[in-house]
């Protein structure tokens, strides 16, 4: 799960991170009083959404100049201004696709002065088991350039958790990032916190993004983004409170009501199955035949009529899906189970697409049974390979 700037800037602040003053606004008539709590002389005026490259971005039907999520205003009536032209409006960055994202929330920040730009991050990383620090003297907005093109300017360590970390690890931050002085007891105590709150609210990601140098010698964490591990949110009350549910696809979002494991990609085959190597599997063989999924989704082993129909319901709600491919290996999960389910769901939807149905495993005959008793009109199948085939035939002709 994913928070907005605002949220994970006042996480900082808990944390003793050193942070700007700012205000959040859903309404532009609050942003003058908002940004006149505020000393000036600059305000910075940023756009929330779950996505970076903001500054980058542009907003859709944007008039000619009116460009960037993240913008610089000299005054009270210049930042209300600001925010008047970006609320409500989508805003399409690198990280959102063409389609871009509304934004609902601006976040209005006291300016800072900058002297440098400085990029730091700490993930899980997969191939140690570790967390890891990611340090770059070239943050700001063009880091996955410096990743393309001159990878050597990223350093890169992680944490031996059985020793934890220590001051050493921090000085190490500080030598990366060309720190001096005052700055590396700075970045140290920085270095120590970010650990400490990424480890107690099981964080998967924290990029700092720009880090920056004040002209007085100051650091500061002047955008910050978050991910949290979802299978640890049962134990994290309070950043399951962050959670904006406008940021995620609505598709998605019902899936994970009914515990559905879905994800929506840009295909037009919709995909009903169970297990996540089955589904990787039907995925894989829809594109060998010449389509592409609309979807991941692996309803799971113990599924119920229920379930299924939801998930049914999901994969037709999809404007984009132009067929559909149930291809179930019943073992715990009982092939009668699902045929109730499809029958239930397309009683309350309709079917509007065609759907090939390869079942095997527990009860398929009374599964296909069910099935051929409905009326329905489903295109039966044997096998993987048989059914893809049917089903990209059936769309593309
Ligand atoms: P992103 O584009 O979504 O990553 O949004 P950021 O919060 O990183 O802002 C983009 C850029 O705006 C930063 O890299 C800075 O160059 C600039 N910026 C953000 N806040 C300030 C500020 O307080 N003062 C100044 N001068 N520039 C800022
Ligand atoms: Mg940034």
């Amino acid at each position: 799960m994913n928070i907005h700037e605002y949220q994970a800037k006042a996480l900082l602040r808990q944390y003793g991170a050193p942070v700007s003053e700012g205000r959040i606004v859903m309404k532009a008539d609050e942003a003058k009083t908002c940004a006149s709590e505020m000393d000036g002389p600059l305000w910075v005026v940023k756009a929330q959404i779950h996505a970076g490259g903001r500054g980058k971005g542009s907003f859709k039907e944007a008039e000619a100049g009116e460009k960037g999520g993240v913008r610089l205003a000299k005054s009270v009536e210049e930042a209300e201004e600001l925010t008047r032209q970006m609320l409500g409006r989508t805003l399409v960055t690198h990280q959102t696709g063409p389609a871009g994202k509304q934004v609902n929330r601006i976040y209005i920040e006291d300016g800072s002065d900058i002297a440098r730009e400085l990029y730091l991050a700490l993930l899980v990383d997969r191939q140690t088991s570790r967390v890891s620090f990611v340090a770059s003297t070239e943050g700001g907005m063009d880091i996955e350039e410096v990743a393309e093109h001159t990878p050597e300017k990223i350093v890169s360590f992680s944490v031996d958790p059985a020793s934890g970390l220590s001051d050493f690890h921090g000085r190490r931050v500080a030598f990366a990032l060309g720190l001096e002085g005052s700055q590396v007891k700075q970045c140290v105590a920085l270095v120590k916190n970010l650990y400490r709150m990424f480890i107690e609210k099981d964080m998967e990601m924290l990029e700092i993004n720009p880090l920056i140098v004040t002209p007085e010698g100051q650091i500061k964490c002047l955008d910050a983004k978050m991910g949290f591990d979802n299978n640890a949110l049962y134990r994290q009350a309070d950043i399951m409170a962050l959670r904006d549910e406008t940021e995620e696809d609505s598709k998605e979002l019902a899936a994970s009501k009914f515990d559905l494991n879905y994800i929506a990609l840009d295909g037009e085959i919709g995909c009903m199955v169970n297990g996540a190597g089955l589904a990787m599997a039907t995925m894989d063989i829809i594109k060998l035949f010449g389509a592409e999924p609309a979807n991941f989704l692996d309803v799971g082993g113990g599924a119920t009529k229920e379930k299924v129909t939801e998930a049914f319901k999901i994969i037709t709600s999809d404007q984009n899906v132009k067929g559909i491919l149930v291809n179930i290996f019943g073992g715990i999960m009982r092939c009668d189970i699902i045929a109730e389910g499809i029958i239930a769901a397309v009683k309350e939807v309709g079917l509007q697409v065609p759907l090939v149905v390869r079942l095997e495993g527990t009860n398929v005959e009374l599964g296909k049974e069910i099935i051929a008793k409905s009326g329905l009109n489903v295109i039966a199948a044997d096998d993987l390979s048989d059914a893809a085939q049917k089903i990209v035939k059936a769309v593309k002709g």
